[in-house]
């Protein structure tokens, strides 16, 4: 497998991808790198087996909203090809990634060389540019773009790119506590989705009632910041068994057992968004980042991010040859 390329990126979630598509599509040989087994990052799905169904939970990011004209542009792309659709439960401007939420991205990482279940480690100087070393592989590349949430990329940043590394850990994210149920029949809760600004419960929705989902009756359930800062140490069993109890409370429904329950603890789910130009490129190190942090805490923002930065790294090029 070729380990050099023109540009590396490290994260191949949204704001990765967003990036990747769009210098690749100016011509730039572009690897990415991403430590998670496959495509999604913070819009990942989950897959489990419930009375004989397989069927996924998307357990970080429930929809997203496409107001940026670009963004509507790849969004209705994306409508065409069946991997997303509207969900009119959550708002009117309101898409999900269609079977799973991780649809998109993985639409996306389809048409480009992104390496699954790659943990870069460290990013040190070359003559030509840098290496990325990621276990057991090292990688070459002139430029190395970084989209990981805000805390990792401080981290992977702090030795080489210390400007960059300081605007990234600037940012605090809110951790949160996600539950999967499962349940063998419906439960008796009208409405598919659960909001509240105040209780343990942020936000919980009938994920099988989501367009191009089928199968059990499966709910997501998110702890709120408080809630989730509180029981942040728990065993997953424990926190599962906390969110539906809150859950049932919260939604008034009695009680019923779960054939299913799991749970995944996001510790960097949502961040403090920083205002500025939405991603930030050094051209003397050629080194950037890019990541919802840097735009908006949604999806939408993450896309945005990555599409600045790489207009970024194109002016850059643009800047240096004239
Ligand atoms: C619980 C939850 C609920 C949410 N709800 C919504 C919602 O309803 N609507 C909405 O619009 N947004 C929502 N969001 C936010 C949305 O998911 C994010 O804003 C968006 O997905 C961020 O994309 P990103 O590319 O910036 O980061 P990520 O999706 O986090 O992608 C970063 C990628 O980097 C990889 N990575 C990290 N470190 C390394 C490394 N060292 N080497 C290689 N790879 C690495 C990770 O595996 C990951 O795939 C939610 C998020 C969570 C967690």
């Amino acid at each position: 497998m070729d380990n050099y390329c023109d540009i590396l990126i490290i994260g191949g979630g949204m704001a990765g991808l967003s990036a990747a598509t769009a210098l690749a599509a100016c011509g730039r040989r572009i690897i990415v790198l991403d430590k998670g087994r496959g495509p999604g990052g913070r819009m990942a799905a989950r897959r489990a087996d419930i009375a004989g169904d397989t069927v996924g939970f998307d357990h970080g990011a429930q929809y997203f909203t496409a107001r940026d004209p670009a963004f509507r542009g790849t969004v209705a792309a994306w409508e065409a090809a069946g991997v997303a659709a509207r969900w009119p439960a959550a708002g009117e401007d309101a898409w999900v990634g269609t079977p799973g939420m991780n649809a998109c991205v993985k639409v996306m990482a389809a048409a480009l060389d992104v390496r699954w279940g790659v943990r870069a480690e460290r990013i040190t100087p070359t003559p030509e540019g840098w290496k990325v070393h990621a276990g057991d592989h090292t990688l070459h590349a002139g430029t190395v773009l970084v989209a990981v949430p805000a805390e990792q990329a401080a981290v992977l940043l702090a030795e080489t790119a210390p400007d960059l590394a300081a605007l990234a850990g600037s940012v605090e994210s809110a951790p949160c506590w996600a539950a999967m149920a499962g349940f063998g029949a419906s439960l008796p809760y009208t409405d598919d989705t659960f909001r509240s600004e105040a209780g343990p419960i942020s936000w919980a929705a009938r994920n099988s009632a989501k367009p191009g989902r089928s199968g059990a009756e499966t709910w997501v359930i998110h702890a709120s910041q408080t809630r989730s800062r509180a029981i942040i140490e728990l065993p997953k069993d424990e926190a599962a068994q906390v969110l539906l109890a809150d859950f049932f409370a919260a939604t008034g429904t009695a009680p019923v057992a779960p054939l299913h329950l799991d749970a995944h603890r996001w510790l960097y789910a949502l961040p403090q968004a920083l205002k500025g130009e939405g991603a930030r490129f050094d051209p003397a190190l050629s080194l950037g980042i890019a990541g919802d942090y840097l735009h908006s805490p949604r999806v939408e923002g993450a896309w945005l991010s990555g599409q600045a930065l790489a207009r970024q790294v194109l002016q850059a090029r643009v800047a240096s040859t004239s």
